[in-house]
């Protein structure tokens, strides 16, 4: 089974509009589309002018959140459709930043994947443990429980239409990675938790890891047999940088 490798660059709450338009200045013309399909996460503020440079190139633009309703009042949130409307591609949703600093819960998940698809928004699933969950064995309890739960709402026709980032909370920002040995075993380990609802699905489904990739080690990552891709964050603020990870990766 080929599947494309898939390279996102959450930049968190980081770069104004102008800033993103340097970025897009020096990364867009060395995108061909011939490799991994590659997709740039902004700030909401700079969504707009991200996906207006976007269209029409081979680099596509996720959200970081929405909400699962469509509006209503929800002050400061944003909807499915409010995504669409400015050709936003497809969101983020349950980063572990937004577990540990905003309460994200795997039930209201659950209904922001499922109101994501619905929409025509690609999901892009986050599930992580902790450093503390790792060293005490419970690492697949806690990834069951996320990736069980949060695809719960979705129908499984639909399973495949999700891309899943692992991202061990101890890696994220902290220049620790997992091991290729932990990363292919973790992911290889969420890939067979879809098994049991479509065998085929599991086998099509991206998992991307996540956790200090640099165009340094990711090569290595990439080239695993169950890795199809990066989330990154620190590197991808650099035009450089996140050039020589999508550089890295094969395609599929
Ligand atoms: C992330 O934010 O998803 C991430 C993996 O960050 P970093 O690459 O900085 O560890």
């Amino acid at each position: 089974m080929s599947r494309r490798q898939y390279i996102a660059a959450n930049w968190k709450m980081n770069k104004t509009a102008a800033e993103a338009d340097e970025f897009l200045d020096a990364f867009l013309p060395t995108q061909d589309g011939e490799g991994p399909e590659v997709v740039l996460c902004p700030t909401y503020l700079a969504l707009h002018r991200v996906a207006e440079r976007c269209s029409g190139t081979p680099v596509k633009v996720a959200a970081q959140n929405m909400y699962f309703e469509d509006s209503g009042a929800y002050t400061g949130e944003i909807s499915a459709p409010m995504l669409l409307d400015i050709g936003v591609d497809g969101v983020i949703l349950g980063h572990s930043e937004r577990r540990q600093h905003f309460g994200e819960t795997d039930e209201a998940l659950a209904r922001k994947v499922r109101r994501a698809i619905e929409a025509g928004l690609e999901p892009i699933v986050c599930c992580g443990e902790t450093e503390a969950e790792r060293e005490s064995g419970d690492t697949d309890a806690v990834l069951s429980h996320q990736v069980i739960t949060d695809l719960a709402e979705i129908h499984t026709d639909d399973l495949d239409k999700v891309v899943i980032a692992y991202e061990p909370i101890w890696a994220i920002g902290t220049g620790k990675v997992a091991t290729p040995e932990q990363a292919q075993e973790t992911i290889h380990f969420i890939r067979n938790l879809l098994r049991p609802r479509d065998p085929e699905a599991a086998e099509r489904v991206r998992i991307l890891y996540g956790g200090s990739v640099k165009p340094g080690n990711a090569a290595e990552l990439l080239a695993l047999p169950d890795i199809d891709g990066a989330l990154v964050g620190g590197a991808a603020l650099d035009p450089e940088d996140f050039g020589g990870i999508v550089a890295a990766s094969a395609g599929s």
